[in-house]
């Protein structure tokens, strides 16, 4: 990606001393790691401990999931949200099976065929929805189309939460896709790429917005709130993780140093700390498409209910905002230049975007 140009990266502690030479807005995942992860990092750097999860940090932070989930979850880390995503799609399904996602859904158009290699074939059914969001009716017609030997049989539908274009599934959505779930006996995997993101935009808890709204497995991402790398793949149902740990150790994905992969989970788990980098993150993406929306000629394509904002510019404004540095993707979802906040965007960061976006216009 030429995107991500060697720069001058935001350093995660001098966040207020910043020259203005960071002008990184193309993902969450430009950003570094925050602090409290970090002082774990090294917390966990102080002794020696046992490899292959078999160590404190990795219980603890099980533990701490189990305390915040509000319930007995199995969980597994992984390296990213790739193989988070795969592998626990690979573990729902047999290779004759399919699963249903949006047709925007990082899963099939971001993942490189992930979840079909790892599933050995599993197919991936796309359906349309507005907003980036699966519908009940959009499912059913996917699953109902065809019932004979012939089809992939639906068995998981996979919901992307925040979706790819930054909009937000309510409870009362997922719940209406648990019950079309229910009637065809499907599981519902999430992929909580932004799930933090979802939990402060929506005001639930992570329980509410997930299994008790009918999600069978979460992968929840660390890495866009705040860690280095890592993500949590959650099954609220035990029975179905069983010999999930052989599946990762397979795919190459048990870190054998597990411990640095759990410990700065810490540091985003304690104090809801997760829950405050997202707050921010989704703070920012509000001040950006509120000052947005009043630029004429700019169009926000989707409501901005997370912490990105996708907006359509003429092509001399996109070309010039490059020149001066900023960085954004427009591949991303349906098009249209995607800003992204995290949980060290600043508004003096926004505010110098919106000064040159003014300027170009
Ligand atoms: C970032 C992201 C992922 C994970 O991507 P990796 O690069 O594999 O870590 C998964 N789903 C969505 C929607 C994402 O934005």
């Amino acid at each position: 990606m030429t995107t991500d140009a060697i720069a001058p990266t935001r350093s995660a502690t001098t966040a207020a001393e910043d020259t203005g030479t960071s002008r990184f807005l193309a993902s969450d995942n430009t950003s570094g790691i925050c602090p409290e992860a970090m002082a774990y990092m090294m917390q966990a750097n102080r002794d020696d401990d046992l490899a292959y999860g078999n160590d404190r940090w990795t219980q603890l932070v099980t533990d701490s999931f189990r305390k915040l989930f509000e319930t007995e979850c199995e969980v597994f880390f992984v390296f990213n949200g790739t193989a988070a995503n795969s592998l626990s799609l690979a573990h729902l399904c047999q290779s004759y099976h399919s699963v249903i996602c949006h047709e925007l859904a990082h899963i099939e158009t971001d993942e490189c065929g992930g979840p079909e290699f790892f599933s050995n074939g599993s197919k991936l059914l796309n359906a349309p929805g507005p907003n980036g969001k699966l519908t009940p009716d959009g499912i059913e017609q996917l699953i109902t189309k065809r019932t004979d030997i012939h089809y992939p049989r639906p068995r998981v539908i996979s919901l992307t939460q925040c979706t790819e274009v930054g909009t937000v599934y309510t409870i009362e959505e997922l719940q209406a896709i648990r019950e079309v779930a229910d009637r065809h006996d499907l599981q519902i995997h999430m992929d909580g790429a932004r799930f933090a993101n979802a939990c402060a935009a929506l005001g639930v808890s992570p329980a509410e917005l997930t299994w008790k709204a009918g999600v069978d497995v979460l992968c929840f991402s660390g890495t866009k709130n705040g860690l280095a790398m890592g993500e949590a793949v959650i099954f609220f149902d035990r029975k179905l993780a069983r010999d999930f740990d052989y599946r990762c150790k397979q795919a190459g994905q048990l870190a054998s140093k597990m411990r640095f992969i759990a410990a700065p989970w810490m540091g985003l788990l304690e104090n809801d700390v997760w829950l405050k980098n997202a707050r921010h993150a989704n703070g920012m993406a509000h001040y950006l498409a509120e000052r947005l929306e009043a630029f004429e000629g700019i169009e926000l394509l989707f409501p901005s209910q997370a912490n990105s904002v996708f907006a359509n510019f003429p092509e001399h404004v996109l070309t010039a905002l490059r020149a001066r540095g900023w960085t954004f993707y427009t591949f991303i979802g349906a098009g249209g230049a995607r800003f992204v906040c995290s949980w060290n965007t600043t508004t003096d960061l926004l505010d110098g975007l919106l000064e040159d976006i003014r300027e170009v216009l």
